[in-house]
């Protein structure tokens, strides 16, 4: 566990396809390191079974949303699958100033958007092991329609190919494995 100094905190930004595990290896990650900060991101798409408002995401309207970009408040936004998602500024900030680390979970447009702002900020892209796998896992979520689960393997052929861009890539065969060599990269900072 690491301890409180007058430091600012690190940004670690974690992207990968969707079904790919992301959330699973995170879960772990903050399950051993419970000192770091997950950023909740603000998103318009509708809440899934089991989500609850403030914890996963802020379930926000459009014309919130709207409201947000146009007073500034995210440090980076983008929209996928159909839906606006952002990275609410003052929470982030405050946890810098904190010397608290951050994980952010966000896509791909986001990461080079907060890159750009934050050059320092530690990026990971985590990979299904395969294509094949990856539409697997999205089948079995079962919670999306046919239209989005097509649309969210489509999106992530093309997240794929922006692997190489990451300071990091986790390729997640195995969660606990992959979780492990996420600590190693958060904790070598
Ligand atoms: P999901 O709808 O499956 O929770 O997330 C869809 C995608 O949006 C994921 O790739 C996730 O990382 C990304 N995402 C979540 N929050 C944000 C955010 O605040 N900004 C950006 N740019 N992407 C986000």
């Amino acid at each position: 566990m690491k301890t409180m100094n007058n430091a600012r905190g690190h940004v670690f930004i974690v992207s990968g396809p969707s079904g790919c595990g992301k959330s699973t290896v995170l879960g772990e990650v903050f399950r051993r390191r419970s000192d770091l900060y997950f950023s909740v991101s603000a998103t318009t798409r509708e809440p899934r079974p089991g989500e609850t408002d403030g914890v996963e995401y802020y379930f926000i309207s459009q014309e919130q949303f709207d409201k947000m970009v146009a007073r500034e408040e995210f440090l980076e936004h983008a929209t996928f699958a159909r839906c606006s998602y952002g990275t609410p500024r003052a929470p982030v900030e405050e946890r810098l100033a904190r010397g608290i680390d951050v994980i952010m979970d966000i896509e791909v447009k986001g990461a080079r958007q907060v890159k750009e702002r934050m050059p320092e900020a530690v990026s990971v892209f985590i990979a299904p092991p395969s294509l094949e796998e990856l539409e697997r896992r999205l089948r079995g979520r079962a919670t999306d329609s046919e239209e989005k689960i097509l649309l969210r393997l489509e999106t992530a052929r093309v997240e794929l190919q922006e692997a190489e861009a990451y300071d990091h890539v986790v390729v997640n065969d195995d969660y606990m494995r992959a979780a492990g060599e996420l600590l190693d990269i958060i904790n070598g900072k």
